[in-house]
């Protein structure tokens, strides 16, 4: 690799508090430096975000690494929107992998298509959290044990669980806004949940309820209220985590943030720490450079796809010696499968306003416990959409093919047929109660990918992977496969909060 002098090129405190490495984003010459940090934690999404608050929080120097961009909210047309995402905002809206010839783009979500399984995450600086339906929906206990025995689920609930909802969370749909035209489809949900015998949930969830009000009262202009909820969101309703647990730790002085830094490859040096090796991007999504940092201690906050297959990588190139063979291991869904009810008469207004946040849960049902998350989507009057959550009965394990440079996820969906049984049978129990049809998606994929890097398997529960030091996993990698019938951000957040006090008293 080249030797360069290395050129940093802060842009200094933003209107957002964020100071953000822009040097690739300002599209400048071709270049390859290297760089030294005590703490590097890759990714930056709700795993990642907790762990550079609490290392910088401790005084320890620490890099955030994210391959995406940093979309800082300037008001109306920040955002992709859902409506126009096949138009000609579509580069902006989909990440497509840069390559050297082929160029790329580097647009909020990523979706990947694997063998047996589509799966979409998000790719800019808040990883998921600028892509989410919002929910941070608590599981019940009894299926969150079923999930996750090896965790404490009081702990969880008295102290890990809040501590994140403090930070993000705009809590759960006011009542006003929940009985205005747009949300009537919400409404009819609840109405024929309750009527199947499901217990409803208004979620707490990662939006400001106020700004939402605003856009309703026409003091602003319209995107929740309109179902323009999930790419950011246009009237800046979102709580995304660039705007709270990024933005604290940057509050710190002790984080440095490098957008753009699309990771290649992870190599344990034999004198200890790791060689971080970094493709410099282009706003356009062109790979212009290369960044080598080396760190001591390493957070994988990748997610549960990229940080396995960062992982899987390393580990078949020999550049990880000791890591245990389980690593790639108890990776599913979260038994996701999207439904839609059709034919309903016209229940829903003419919007289907967001964000996601009513929820129910099915405890009696025959076959196993389900959590349903009503989804509002533009799909007209007479249908909805609603995500099935559950504890899978299986997991499969990640291989990585060394040639081809590609990892399979293995994942075989018709080993769960019980799941789908069980999902079907709480969709029948509405069709009952509110009448209409339903037919499930199973091509939609998930959007919860978990494990491949689990607690119990390649990490213990305090994220330190087996047989190699100083490397950590903090995201929804560490989850293995489900966290209990409910959307997976809260209890990756609140899991990683749990694991970074147990991880930073040791740490020199
Ligand atoms: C459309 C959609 C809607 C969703 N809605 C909800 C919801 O309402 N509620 C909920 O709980 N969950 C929801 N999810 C799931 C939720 O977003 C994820 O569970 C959560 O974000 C995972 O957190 P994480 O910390 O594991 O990783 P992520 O949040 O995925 O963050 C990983 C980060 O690492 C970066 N990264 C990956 N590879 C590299 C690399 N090689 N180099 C540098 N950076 C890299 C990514 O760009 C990303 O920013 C949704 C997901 C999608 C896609």
């Amino acid at each position: 690799m080249a030797k360069v002098n290395r050129r940093t090129f802060l842009a200094g405190s933003l209107a957002s508090g964020l100071a953000i490495n822009t040097q690739a984003q300002a599209g400048l010459f071709s270049k390859s430096y290297r760089s030294r940090t005590k703490a590097l934690v890759l990714g930056s999404g709700f795993g990642g975000s907790v762990a550079a608050l609490r290392l910088t929080e401790a005084g320890i120097d620490t890099v955030m690494i994210e391959r995406g961009k940093f979309w800082k909210y300037s008001g109306e047309d920040t955002y992709p929107k859902v409506s126009n995402i096949f138009g000609e905002l579509s580069d902006s809206a989909l990440w497509r992998e840069p390559s050297k010839w082929l160029g790329g783009s580097v647009g909020m979500i990523q979706y990947i298509v694997n063998n047996g399984i589509n799966i979409g995450v998000g790719a800019c600086l808040g990883g998921g959290s600028l892509v989410y339906g919002g929910v941070l929906l608590q599981p019940r206990r009894e299926i969150f044990e079923t999930a996750l025995s090896g965790l404490n689920y009081t702990q969880m609930d008295r102290e890990y669980y809040p501590r994140v909802l403090a930070r993000i969370s705009g809590g759960p749909i006011p009542d006003d806004i929940l009985g205005s035209p747009n949300y009537a489809g919400m409404r009819d949900y609840i109405r024929v949940a309750e009527a199947a015998g499901h217990e409803i949930v208004r979620s707490e969830v990662g939006f400001d309820w106020n700004i939402i009000r605003e856009e309703i009262q026409g003091k602003r202009a319209p995107a929740a209220s309109i179902g323009e909820y999930v790419f950011g969101c246009n009237s800046g309703a979102k709580n995304s985590l660039d705007r709270n647990y990024i933005k604290d730790a940057a509050r710190t002085g002790k984080l440095k943030i490098h957008v753009l830094h699309n990771v290649q490859h992870i190599v344990k040096k034999r004198t200890g720490g790791y060689e971080i090796f970094c493709d410099l991007l282009s706003k356009q999504g062109s790979i212009i450079g290369e960044h080598v940092i080396e760190c001591e201690y390493l957070f994988m906050g990748a997610g549960s796809v990229n940080t396995t297959r960062l992982l899987l990588k390393s580990q078949a190139n020999g550049d990880l010696p000791g890591i245990t063979s389980d690593l790639g291991d108890k990776w599913a869904t979260n038994g996701d499968l999207i439904y839609a009810r059709y034919g309903l008469g016209e229940v829903n207004g003419e919007y289907q306003a967001g964000p996601a946040c009513i929820a129910s849960f099915d405890t009696n049902n025959p076959i196993k416990p389900t959590g349903f998350m009503h989804s509002p989507g533009p799909v007209g009057k007479s249908t909805q959409l609603q995500m099935g959550m559950l504890v899978p009965e299986v997991t499969s394990k990640a291989t990585y093919n060394r040639f081809l440079d590609k990892m399979s996820l293995n994942w075989d969906k018709s080993l769960d047929t019980r799941s789908t049984e069980a999902l079907d049978s709480t969709t029948q129990d509405m069709i009952d109660a509110g009448g209409g049809k339903f037919s499930s998606i199973p091509a939609f994929g998930t959007w919860h990918p978990l494990g491949g890097a689990a607690m119990g398997s390649t990490c213990d529960y305090s994220g330190r992977v087996y047989g190699i030091d100083n490397l950590f996993i903090v995201d929804g990698a560490a989850i293995p496969g489900a966290v209990g019938a409910a959307n997976p951000s809260l209890t990756i957040a609140a899991n990683a909060e749990r694991m970074m006090e147990q991880i930073i008293p040791t740490l020199s």
